[in-house]
């Protein structure tokens, strides 16, 4: 996907959101990178690890944007009801632009009129590495992963479901595989056990007030 439907929907005047600035990314292949990469990132393209985030959004209606590093660009989707630790909870993910890389860092007020308009959280923030070949699997609609963030971990699962949206936005489930680390839903919901910034420790409240960091 690249970039330009990221930038094509912004105006960077307005919005506080980082514009894309790799030349390469833009173009969607993996190459210059905007900031240095983590031994991880450099290894052979079969087996990349990355960055992931899951940003607590509240625009028109209040959701999570999960977002994991591919090939230069964060790979992301909308998930409604927001991610859960029990593994029978499969939360619809609706596939969205591809986002830069420094957007993992992004937390504040985006303008009321413009896309996206609403206070944006860095609600988890940390590492993920697939459980198979991440090209291979992406492309495939059948992404398993681990995450190391400070709320999310252990290993994950992206499924896509057959009849794509439109262009690109295809509907895909984001749930948790059995392990350690998943809960069933009826013992708490992480959503409201932890709902501040994993960077900042602010309510979306204080974001949107422009607070400090706690
Ligand atoms: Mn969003």
């Amino acid at each position: 996907m690249g970039l330009r439907e990221y930038q094509r929907k912004r105006n960077f005047g307005r919005t506080p959101e980082p514009a894309a600035a790799s030349p390469a990314a833009t173009d969607g292949r993996a190459g210059a990178k905007a900031k240095p990469a983590a031994p991880q990132s450099l290894a052979q393209a079969t087996t990349p690890a990355g960055a992931f985030v899951v940003q607590k959004h509240d625009a028109s209606r209040l959701h999570y944007d999960f977002r994991l590093e591919l090939d230069g660009v964060l790979k992301s989707w909308a998930v409604p009801k927001g991610p859960c630790l029990d593994p029978t909870e499969k939360r619809l993910a609706v596939q969205t632009e591809d986002h830069p890389l420094e957007y993992t860092e992004f937390e504040g007020v985006i303008p009321e009129g413009s896309y996206g308009g609403g206070t944006m959280m860095v609600w988890d923030l940390g590492r993920w590495s697939p459980l198979g070949d991440a090209h291979r699997d992406y492309l495939a609609g059948k992404l398993k992963f681990r995450l190391e963030g400070q709320k999310l971990r252990g290993a994950w699962m992206l499924v896509r479901m057959p009849g794509n949206g439109a262009k690109g936005k295809a509907n895909w489930l984001l749930f948790k595989e059995r392990d350690s680390e998943a809960r069933p839903l009826a013992e708490g919901d992480i959503l409201a056990e932890m709902p501040f910034s994993a960077s900042t420790g602010r309510s979306l409240d204080e974001i949107a007030a422009g607070k400090p960091a706690r």
